[in-house]
């Protein structure tokens, strides 16, 4: 039996009802048709895009990425559909906005009848492997859907995640099927502890030790501790470096793919979750608002056959899932996003951009159309007075427009209720907290998810 045929039968729930139905019709001939390429997900955690060469950025964090976007498409203007991990990661696997997937809060759990990525990938032939460094989308919380092997990684650094892939592929190197992997790199997100090398590159070593530390950042959010007049830049320089060892162990996972003679057929699509505040509007670290700094994200992808271009019209995790698919010619599900490499006609509208947060006790919607972008915050932490901006003008999001442009205020929160996004959205699905074993608390702890 082939491995798509397989899957399918595996994946045999009433829930999977479109994959089922492109499994039946559209099971690839070996006989005829060529193999489909292998595809690496690179997501790295808390990356903003203006913190990269390849976005404009002017010290040497991302080298590899840099050589590597050279020869891919690159989105100037990508989005994250959330300022935190789950979310985000959740449109990423199933190409649908926060109200659709559902899974928004701190305990809730990308649902079971979730018709995800690496479902749809296996129901196709492919063999899915996922490394996780972020907990926020281990198994526990439903995203090990899809995989044949998948497991959250306590590994010191981004780079040594490689040493679970070598074997790996290895193992497979003889395989039939095509591989889907799925890296989640976290060195950038919090706390901000580089090696020392890369502290020495970017002037960071300075930092006073306990800058090293999740505790500090979060009592800087709480107000226990004020910010110095350097604390912004010295986080800055620390954080730097935290995307810079990231880089090289992007390119370390290149080079593998090189070493193997994979690169040819393998389809690599880099992309981050969310971005980071450094108290451009008060705050630090992410999840707690929806301002450019923490959903301005890096999204690159190099298909085989596809020729480089940066384009311009903004993309946003929703349109992974239906592009990859459209791609590889694999029928997609309904999805609130789009196939960004279509050819677009002259008159199609700029689409818009929504994201969303409720965690904890913070909740807010947003909406880019043009160049406004209006952000409805609806709790206490955050206010509930409509924010406009016009981030042509103001890109740093400095002037609220809202008072002065009533009517596009108007327009734009009519836009969020179209989508569901001005109401509380209740979680699919939610994990108890006994239900979260003693492994993946301490890790979400060191990351300053748990107190
Ligand atoms: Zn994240």
């Amino acid at each position: 039996m082939s491995d798509a045929r397989s899957a399918c039968r595996f994946l045999g729930a009433p829930a999977l009802a479109a994959v089922l139905a492109s499994c039946g019709a559209g099971l690839p001939d070996r006989t005829s048709e060529p193999r489909r390429p292998n595809i690496v997900l690179y997501v790295v955690d808390t990356v903003r895009a203006d913190r990269l060469g390849v976005y404009g950025y002017q010290r040497p964090t991302s080298p590899r990425l840099d050589a590597f976007a050279a020869d891919a498409v690159v989105f100037e203007n990508a989005y994250a559909q959330s300022s935190w991990t789950r979310p985000a990661v959740a449109s990423l696997f199933t190409g649908l906005l926060p109200p659709a997937h559902r899974t928004v809060g701190r305990r809730s759990t990308l649902p079971e009848d979730a018709t995800t990525l690496a479902e749809i990938l296996a129901a196709n032939g492919y063999e899915g492997m996922g490394l996780v460094r972020n907990p926020n989308v281990g198994r526990a919380f439903g995203f090990a859907q899809g995989f044949v092997r998948f497991r959250t990684e306590d590994r010191e650094r981004d780079e040594t995640m490689l040493d679970r892939v070598r074997p790996w592929l290895d193992e497979r190197q003889d395989a039939e099927s095509p591989f889907f992997l799925y890296l989640h790199a976290i060195d950038p997100h919090g706390p901000y502890d580089p090696a020392p090398e890369f502290e020495e590159m970017f002037e960071a070593a300075g930092a006073p030790e306990h800058y090293r530390t999740v505790r500090y950042l979060l009592e800087l959010n709480r107000r226990e501790v004020q910010p110095d007049e350097g604390t912004a830049e010295a986080l800055s320089r620390l954080y730097d470096a935290e995307v810079a060892q990231n880089d090289r162990a992007f390119g370390t996972l290149l080079d593998e793919l090189d070493v193997r003679g994979l690169t040819e057929d393998t389809a690599v699509i880099y992309v981050s979750d969310h971005g980071e505040e450094f108290a451009e509007h008060g705050r630090w670290e992410h999840g707690l608002s929806l301002y450019e700094e923490v959903l301005r994200v890096p999204f690159v992808i190099r298909l085989p056959g596809v020729p480089p271009r940066r384009i311009e019209t903004p993309a946003q995790h929703v349109d992974l899932l239906p592009t990859l698919l459209a791609y590889l010619g694999i029928e997609a599900p309904p999805a609130d996003g789009r196939d960004l490499l279509a050819r677009r006609r002259r008159g199609d509208a700029r689409p818009d951009v929504y994201a969303h947060l409720d965690v904890d006790v913070h909740r807010a919607a947003s909406v880019i159309r043009g160049r406004y972008k209006l952000v409805l915050p609806q709790s206490a932490s955050q206010g509930t007075a409509p924010m406009l901006f016009d981030l042509e003008a103001d890109p740093g999001e400095l002037e609220d427009l809202a008072s002065e442009r009533p009517k596009v205020v108007q327009r734009m929160l009519d836009l969020l209720a179209d989508r569901n996004l001005t109401g509380e959205i209740a979680a699919a699905e939610e994990i108890e907290d006994d239900q979260i074993d003693e492994d993946v608390r301490r890790r979400l702890q060191a990351l300053g998810y748990l107190d």
